[in-house]
């Protein structure tokens, strides 16, 4: 007989515990149709006031885990690593950082999410690249994992299905926004890749789902005790995201962007992330001593060719056309290109992440149902930064659209977003902080 909903949704209500019984009871319940969405979603909303305590969030964790299959890659007989972004605005890292780490000897067996909100998503962005296949079975991802080392899937119907459920359920009920349902959601499908450490780029600033650093912070201590208490070690580092990461901005302009950065032309904010969370990324995998090695170690395997050549070798196994590499012109081109110039001289006050990403939901490049499909060629590619000074009619960003409406919404988009004053405040530094079980350190790179 199926777990009675009500009166656990009560109890949260009224601030008191579920068992790990009740809650694995409870998920596998819910995966397999046996609770309804309604208490589900009342549960939920309950956790966001109430919170849940570090074995309440162990325990949801792990049910979700449980709700489904999981990958099985010790034969593998490499450390296998993934980096998690918690969403940001030009955040095409993880598609320089998976063939990048995994040309250096480390399995990457990442799975990422598409855009949600402002935001964008890797699986949308690899899709820009024609058959890009994401879809790809645990069966099949292991296969490309034992032949390349790395592959790039979304979350599988067989992953984690009660987190798929409730994620939809708090997306559609305004019950996103809670540390503890957040860190159990990632961490239940990042624990099923069977990795053996994980790095989280907690993004802050206005265009992060949690803007402020200290509730960053909260999320990334969080999901370090889950990785603890689940023997998969993390580390965080919170980035910036009162600006977007690099020029790119949308899902082609992205990828040819990220190939850029493979080949050793990727804008010096972009890179100085990538290596930042690669550095991290190659310690947790214990094939590097300290950080200076990971960072000589990574600008090899970029100005080799060997980064660029494994993005090459994902691609064509994925299906998709690997002659992206050399031409990012396979992929689709918007047929309108205009300029957005300064409407007055001054200093670039902010370049707004949230406005951006609105920005190219209103081209077409973002959904706003689930069901929308998007198109991959339009976008922005923005070279204003924070703190420049510019004159009046100077070009500050391109815009790709695909038609005359696309442009003018592209052109309103990029005027709220890019603010012009006659000084800026500081921006938020790149790198903020690095957190460990230890403790939280600044970050400094040198
Ligand atoms: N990403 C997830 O996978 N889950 C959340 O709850 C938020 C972001």
């Amino acid at each position: 007989m199926p777990i009675l909903a009500r009166p656990l949704s009560e109890r949260k209500r009224d601030g008191g515990p579920l068992s790990s019984g009740e809650w694995r009871r409870l998920m596998a319940d819910y995966a397999a149709g046996d609770v309804p969405d309604y208490q589900m979603a009342a549960l939920a909303m309950a956790i966001c006031f109430r919170g849940l305590d570090r074995e309440e969030t162990r325990a949801l964790t792990d049910a979700m885990l449980r709700s489904g299959a999981t990958l099985a890659l010790e034969h593998l007989g490499k450390p296998r690593l993934d980096k998690h972004s918690t969403g940001g605005v030009g955040d095409k890292v993880s598609l320089v950082l998976a063939p990048l780490i995994a040309s250096l000897g480390v399995a990457v067996p990442m799975m990422s999410g598409r855009g949600l909100g402002h935001t964008g998503g890797t699986l949308d962005k690899l899709e820009a690249i024609p058959g890009f296949r994401t879809g790809l079975s645990l069966a099949e991802a292991t296969r490309q994992l034992e032949s390349l080392g790395c592959a790039l899937i979304g979350q599988t119907g067989e992953i984690a299905p009660a987190d798929r459920k409730l994620y939809a359920l708090r997306d559609a009920t305004g019950t996103v926004e809670s540390i503890p349902l957040i860190a159990a959601s990632i961490m239940s499908k990042k624990l099923a890749e069977g990795l053996t450490g994980l790095v989280l780029d907690v993004k802050v600033g206005s265009g992060a789902f949690l803007p402020e650093p200290e509730r960053g912070l909260e999320l990334a201590r969080t999901m370090i005790d889950l990785g603890s208490d689940h023997g998969c070690p993390v580390v965080a580092l919170l980035t910036a995201m009162d600006r977007p990461l690099g020029r790119a901005c949308g899902n082609a302009v992205e990828v040819e962007e990220s190939i850029m950065a493979l080949r050793g032309e990727g804008p010096p904010d972009l890179m100085r992330v990538t290596y930042a969370l690669g550095a991290e990324m190659l310690w947790l995998a214990g094939v590097v001593r300290d950080r200076d090695e990971a960072r000589r170690r990574m600008e090899v395997a970029i100005s080799s060719g060997r980064a660029a050549e494994q993005f090459q070798r994902i691609i064509e196994a994925q299906g998709g056309d690997p002659r992206v590499v050399d031409d990012p012109g396979v992929m689709p081109e918007a047929p309108e290109c205009e300029v957005f110039a300064a409407p007055r001289g001054g200093v670039v006050a902010e370049v707004r992440p949230r406005e951006i990403g609105h920005g190219i939901i209103a081209l077409g490049g973002g959904r706003t149902r689930v069901d929308d499909v998007i198109d991959p060629a339009v976008g922005f590619v923005i070279t204003a930064r924070p703190g420049d000074v510019v004159k009046a009619g100077q070009p500050l960003a391109t815009i790709y659209a695909r038609d005359a409406a696309g442009v003018v919404a592209g052109q309103a988009a990029l005027a709220s977003a890019i603010v012009i004053a006659d000084e800026a405040p500081p921006p938020l530094p790149l790198i903020v902080y690095r957190v460990t079980e230890a403790g939280v350190e600044e970050y400094d790179d040198g």
